[in-house]
């Protein structure tokens, strides 16, 4: 590493003792996070994503450490069990191990270990520690890392993925490490209310799915368990009061939405699901949704919609099953019937991601471009990561012959996928368009101001690397 003629990125390692700051580690782990929004591998369904970051977040509050630090959950569409922090407090949770988890408390307690990872800067310190390493090549690694992690035959493939697994053993978690985020891990689930003894159960999980396969799973690789880590974590249990934790509806809930994803094409097994349904054998609720979202995949919105109205019935204001509603009848065109339950809904809860979203999709099909557009402002702030929500809200920008909202809107969503030189367009764009208005200058000048300082630090870390 010679050149100094770096503005944008941080060296690391090139003096005795220097750190990574807390935003040089928020630089990494945006640039991979974009990499991460591009890829086909990040989940989307408003339904799992907010699940997983309300989860998180009862965590994040429940640790001291993790005040005042940015937290982003998301879900990776991907079978096998992983689960892993990037710098910056970006955690990814594999749709499997959702799957592969007993219970609320057994989810919780991988997040809340990986929440550890972050507040004791594991990553960052052993990045730090690599003195031969730029930034650039630490992207580089990481991002072949995530790539060979995530698609194991297209990482097989590339020269990429031999340095990547020589090189894993940086991202690789210490024993010391690991039981650091354990031990925190614990604390934050008894915080939070959750079962301490999940920790201990989901290890055992873990061991039990590696028993029969040769392939023990993914995030074993990354965070060694040993009998000590299961038995040590059985003993800091006992510390604690117990504690029966409820899962909780929503918990059930998305668990079988993503079963209903990975079961897209699978028509034997939609043929025994209806089987079950036509004799009356569905009785609990998740094999209910189960059949309710198939169905929706099916092209069958009737019976959907039937399915989902008794579920939510029984089930009274709970967003997760009034999305799922909403879903069904605009699928089958019959979207504004909802509206007056979500309104009535969202009056109660204004800022659900979930109620907002399907409400705001309704008045687009019906016409309702403007009213669409004005509610989904109000909870800009809350959704400028989340790209399902800037997607609705530039065609509603758009369908209100709101031209360059839409050019800015448009811009974000393009930033977060990583896109910046067509994202830099459309805020050119936006910019020239809004000449009238000082306040849509100034911001609009300060978001060209940071995509092209992105682009500064894309071009310098390629050509490094
Ligand atoms: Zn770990």
């Amino acid at each position: 590493m010679s050149s100094a003629n770096t503005i944008d990125l941080p060296k690391i390692g090139e003096t005795a003792g220097s750190t990574l700051s807390i935003a040089q580690e928020q630089q990494i782990g945006d640039q991979i996070m974009r990499q991460i929004h591009r890829s086909e591998f990040l989940m989307k369904d408003p339904i799992v994503t907010d699940y997983i970051q309300h989860l998180g977040y009862k965590l994040v509050a429940a640790n001291p450490d993790a005040l005042g630090r940015q937290f982003q959950f998301f879900v990776i569409h991907e079978n096998s069990i992983n689960a892993f922090a990037l710098p910056g407090g970006y955690i990814g949770i594999h749709s499997g191990l959702i799957n592969a988890s007993r219970s609320e408390s057994e989810l919780a307690s991988v997040l809340g270990h990986e929440v550890a990872h972050v507040t004791q800067r594991h990553l960052a310190r052993r990045l730090e520690r690599q003195n031969e390493l730029s930034l650039p090549s630490i992207l580089g690694l990481l991002a072949s890392v995530l790539v060979a992690t995530q698609d194991p035959e297209a990482g097989m493939a590339g020269v990429a993925a031999t340095q990547a697994a020589g090189q894993q053993s940086i991202i690789n978690h210490t024993r010391d490490n690991e039981r650091e985020a354990d031990r925190i891990g614990i604390t934050m689930l008894s915080a939070a209310g959750f079962d301490v003894r999940a920790a201990a159960d989901f290890f055992e999980t873990l061991q039990q799915s590696s028993r029969y396969t040769f392939k023990p799973p993914e995030i074993l690789l990354t965070h060694p368990l040993s009998r000590n880590r299961i038995a040590a974590a059985r003993e800091r249990a006992e510390l604690y009061p117990k504690v029966e934790h409820q899962d909780s509806l929503d918990y059930t809930l998305v668990k079988s939405r993503i079963r209903s994803k990975a079961l897209i094409n699978d028509r034997e097994a939609f043929r025994d699901i209806e089987q079950k349904y036509q004799s009356n054998q569905l009785k609990t609720v998740e094999q209910r949704y189960l059949f309710a979202e198939l169905l929706k995949n099916n092209a069958r919105y009737r019976l959907a919609i039937d399915i989902l109205s008794k579920l939510y019935n029984e089930n009274p204001g709970n967003q997760l099953l009034l999305f799922s509603l909403s879903e069904a009848h605009l699928a089958n065109g019959s979207g504004q019937q909802m509206l007056p339950l979500l309104e009535e809904q969202l009056a109660k809860t204004p800022d659900s991601t979930k109620l907002i979203l399907s409400t705001s999709e309704i008045y687009l099909t019906a016409g309702k471009a403007e009213k669409a557009e004005k509610l989904l402002l109000r909870y800009s702030d809350l959704n400028q990561n989340n790209p399902a929500y800037l997607k609705l809200l530039a065609k509603a920008q758009a369908d209100a012959g709101h031209t360059p909202e839409m050019y800015e809107t448009t811009g974000q969503y393009l930033m977060l996928l990583g896109d910046l030189r067509t994202a830099k367009k459309h805020f050119e764009l936006a910019l020239h368009a809004t000449s009238e208005d000082p306040y849509a200058q100034t911001r609009i000048q300060a978001r060209l101001e940071d995509v092209k300082q992105k682009m500064r630090a894309m071009i310098e870390a390629a050509a490094k690397r």
